[in-house]
């Protein structure tokens, strides 16, 4: 079974990499896929957050790898015949907005399911925004990203 797991990832933090290395149990093959036209304003292009994603994985997942994407993400599923698309959700308006998106993806794509893994408890309040306001503001985000994203969060606001 092949699953992707797409997202902006600006930048990648703990609570991604939890959802990656549970889910690479899960699947034979997980593609991450990073979007590079998110709605929001991105702070690290896509090629330095799929760079960001494999310095944290450091080699050590084998059936893990990271791509770029655009478009549907339905699409680039079909696309690696991927059968599902993993998520993410943590407390709270997560759920809306991803069940409003997995039947969206339904629609256009009826063979392609979304599976869902709950954010683990530490990791329920890792935002990739509160993440870059803080480390903006100069606050201590060590634990909540991995060590070579704390470094390039720390080289951007400097
Ligand atoms: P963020 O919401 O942090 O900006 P993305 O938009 O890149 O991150 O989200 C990609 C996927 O990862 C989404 O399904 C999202 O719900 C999930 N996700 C984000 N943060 C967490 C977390 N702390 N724990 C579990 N899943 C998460």
């Amino acid at each position: 079974m092949k699953g992707i797991y797409p997202g902006s990832f600006d930048p990648m933090h703990n609570g991604h990499l939890d959802l990656i290395k549970r889910a690479s149990k899960l699947f034979d093959h997980l593609t991450v896929a990073v979007y590079t036209e998110p709605e929001k304003d991105v702070l690290f292009t896509a090629e330095e957050r799929v760079e960001l994603i494999e310095i944290a994985l450091d080699g050590k997942i084998s059936n893990v790898d990271v791509v770029i994407f655009s478009g549907l993400a339905v699409e680039f599923a079909k696309k690696l015949k991927a059968e599902f698309i993993l998520r993410g959700l943590r407390a709270g308006f997560d759920f809306e907005l991803e069940f409003e998106m997995a039947l969206m993806w339904k629609k256009l794509q009826k063979d392609i399911d979304v599976v869902c893994l709950m954010s683990s408890l530490e990791y329920q309040f890792i935002y990739a925004s509160r993440i870059k306001e803080v480390a903006r503001l100069g606050g201590d985000i060590t634990g909540l990203v991995p060590n070579n994203v704390v470094d390039a969060l720390n080289l951007k606001f400097k």
